[in-house]
C-alpha cells in the first residue's frame, strides 16, 4: 500500500514539476494554450512525448522528427518535480498510514 501512495505522490510531483517547467520557459498565459510542440521543428509532441521522464530516456533526449537534441531541463524539472514530491510526501505517509503488521 505504502509503495502504491509513493508512486502516485511521484506522479503527481512528476506532473506539477512539468507543467512549472513549461510555465518557466513559456511564461504563465502561453503555458495554457495549445499543445506542446519540439522548440526546434514545431511538430505536435505525441501523448508520450510530453512525459520526459519516459520519452527522454527512450529517444535519447532528441526530437523524433528532426533529432534536435531536447534541453535536459525538460527531464530535470519532472524528475525534480518527483523527488521532492517524495521527500515532502513520504515522511507524511508514514505517520499517517497505519502500521502494517510484520511478516
Ligand atoms: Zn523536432
Amino acid at each position: 500500500m505504502l509503495a502504491g501512495f509513493a508512486i502516485l505522490i511521484a506522479l503527481a510531483g512528476a506532473a506539477l514539476g512539468s507543467f512549472a517547467g513549461v510555465v518557466a520557459s513559456r511564461g504563465w498565459r502561453a503555458s495554457l494554450r495549445g499543445r506542446s510542440r519540439c522548440e526546434h521543428c514545431g511538430r505536435t509532441l505525441q501523448w508520450f512525448e510530453v512525459v520526459p521522464l519516459l520519452s527522454y530516456p527512450l529517444l535519447r533526449g532528441r526530437c523524433r522528427t528532426c533529432h534536435a537534441r531536447i534541453r535536459l531541463g525538460v527531464f530535470a524539472w519532472e524528475a525534480g518535480g518527483a523527488m521532492v514530491a517524495l521527500a515532502a510526501g513520504l515522511p507524511l505517509l508514514l505517520v499517517l498510514l497505519p502500521a502494517q503488521p510484520a511478516g
